[in-house]
Order: C-alpha cells, then sequence, then structure tokens
C-alpha cells in the first residue's frame, strides 16, 4: 500500500476498492499493460524478418486517429470538461470511439479524470508524478506511478461524487454500459479490416495485431504520458496550482492533450493549443462539427483571461 492510498479514507472521493474488485481492477490493467507489449514485440519481429504492408499501417494510422479522437474530444473534452454542448448522435460517437481505445468504462475514465484535476499534483491525485520521494529514486518511482503504476491502485474516485452527471444522463450511462461491448469492437474492426484487405484468416491476424494490440499499446502509452511526462517535462506559461507542462510531442500524438498547462489553466477550454504552434487536432475537427452545426456552445477563454492567467515575465 502506498502513501497515496493510505490516505485515501481521508482524502473526498477518493475511496478504497473491495479486495474482489482490486483484484479484477489488477488483473484488467495487467492485461491492458502486458498484452499489447507482448503484440509489439511480435510485430517488431516480424518488420525484421518480413517486412511490413502498406495496409498493416493504414489499419494502425486508422484504428489510432479514431480512438484518440474519442478519447481526446469525447471521454475529455466532451463527458469531463463538458466544453461543448453536442448532437446526440456526436455524442454516441464520440462514446463509442474514446470506449474503443480500452482505456476504462467512461463514468471511471471521468471520475479519475476530474479527481485528477481536483487534486492536482497534490495528495489525492490518481497519477501524480511528484509524491513519491525526493531524489533520482523518487523521481524514477513517481514516473513509473504516474505512468502505469496509478492503474494498479486499491483505491480509485468515488463515480458518485465526481461522476454523477454521467450516471444520471441516460445516453452517457448507455455509453458506459457498453464499454466492454465496444473495447471488443475495437478489437474485431481492424481483424474484419484485415480478412477484408488480404482475403485471407493471417491478414485477420495482422488487422487484429497492428490495429488492435499494437495500436492500444501507442495510444495508451501516449495518454499516460499526459499525466506523467506532461507533469514533468514542458514549458508553463500559465499560472498554475500544479506541475502541469505543455509538451509538444505528447500533444501531437494525442491530439492536443499533452498542452497540460494550457488545459490546467482553462480546464473547460474546448481548444487546449491556443496559438498555431501549439499542436491541437483536436479542435480543428471540432470547429469544423461546429460549422456543420452539429456542435455548439463552444468554450474558449476570453483574451484578457489568457492574459491574466499568463505568467510575468521573469
Ligand atoms: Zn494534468
Ligand atoms: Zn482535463
Amino acid at each position: 500500500m502506498n502513501a497515496l492510498s493510505a490516505n485515501s479514507k481521508t482524502i473526498k472521493g477518493v475511496v478504497p476498492i473491495s479486495p474482489a474488485a482490486a483484484r479484477l481492477q489488477r488483473s484488467l490493467a495487467f492485461l491492458v499493460v502486458t498484452l499489447p507489449f507482448i503484440g509489439v514485440g511480435i510485430a517488431t519481429a516480424r518488420i525484421f524478418l518480413y517486412g511490413v504492408n502498406w495496409w498493416e499501417i493504414a489499419i494502425f494510422v486508422g484504428m489510432y486517429v479514431v480512438c484518440v479522437s474519442g478519447v481526446s474530444m469525447g471521454s475529455h473534452r466532451h463527458f469531463a470538461h463538458r466544453a461543448f454542448q453536442a448532437h446526440p448522435r456526436v455524442r454516441s460517437v464520440l462514446g463509442a470511439m474514446g470506449s474503443m481505445a480500452a482505456q476504462g468504462p467512461l463514468a471511471y475514465w471521468v471520475a479519475q479524470h476530474r479527481r485528477h484535476h481536483v487534486y492536482s499534483d497534490l495528495p489525492g491525485d490518481p497519477h501524480s508524478p511528484h509524491l513519491h520521494g525526493g531524489g533520482v529514486v523518487g523521481m524514477l518511482r513517481g514516473f513509473w506511478h504516474s505512468h502505469i503504476g496509478w492503474l494498479f491502485s486499491d483505491e480509485t474516485a468515488d463515480w458518485i461524487h465526481f461522476a454523477h452527471d454521467i450516471l444520471k444522463d441516460p445516453q452517457a450511462f448507455r455509453i458506459h454500459q457498453r464499454y466492454f461491448w465496444w473495447a471488443t469492437i475495437g478489437l474485431v474492426l481492424p481483424t474484419a479490416l484485415g480478412a477484408l484487405a488480404t482475403g485471407t484468416l493471417t491478414g485477420a491476424w495482422l488487422g487484429f495485431l497492428w490495429g488492435g494490440l499494437v495500436r492500444i499499446f501507442a495510444l495508451n502509452h501516449a495518454s499516460w504520458c499526459v499525466g506523467s511526462v506532461c507533469h514533468l517535462f514542458g514549458k508553463r506559461p500559465f499560472e498554475t496550482h500544479d506541475h502541469s507542462a505543455n509538451n509538444f510531442w505528447v500533444a501531437l500524438f494525442t491530439f492536443g492533450e499533452g498542452l497540460q498547462n494550457n488545459h490546467h489553466a482553462f480546464p473547460s477550454s474546448a481548444a487546449h493549443g491556443l496559438n498555431w504552434r501549439e499542436p491541437d487536432f483536436s479542435i480543428i475537427v471540432i470547429r469544423v462539427l461546429e460549422r456543420l452545426g452539429l456542435v455548439w456552445d463552444v468554450n474558449f477563454p476570453s483574451p484578457q483571461a489568457i492574459a491574466k492567467a499568463r505568467k510575468a515575465p521573469a
């Protein structure tokens, strides 16, 4: 038991989970961490032995784009932060795409994420790299916890405390309930695409390998970098009460999520990139959807709010 879980009873909204639920959660986390890792090992060996086909890369990229968009625009900006309103069909599609990423059911995702904002880099934050001692050892332990270790915790965010709106919203709750169905579709779809591309069982297996396992590995590590790398390394243009930082490379591969300092300064903003140098593909898509009338009430911080929050030059 780490210091965080020892304190969990005293932190509002953070609750211990039963031994049986903890075992189930750890088992699922173990599968989500190890199976994609094994898949990457097999894919790498195959590249050296046989090379790689264009359609394997296309399935990987296609599935990655679908799932990262679902997490960024759906689970995060729409459902967790209400940064924009959306047509019911858009909500369903974003919810399904986010669930296909295999990062947990919607109420779990939203509750843990809101908890991260409330306790950012303080005791109670599910994945801060800053609470694990000083020196190089403390930093390495913190990095491990914030990147992967937190998935194996024996406490969790109270869904009723942090995600009551998801539980009360019939459409959002349906998305939550169908998580395992959509996560399975996230594996079946690339398998079917591989079979269609080649008409062979080998093609189906390679579709599963690239669009399923390798894609889950790539997207999960990119997403986990938001909690680990982006609370350690990067630019901090805004005053926030945490160590959040804007990391260009993580932002590029997470469609804007890696701009953590901007996001912690303006959590309800639909835009994480606040200028053209900050990569935020999601806000481009949100603006297109807004033009089409499919999303509305898109939140942006005012120029005055941005100026006020910006750090004074040193
Ligand atoms: Zn953060
Ligand atoms: Zn957030």
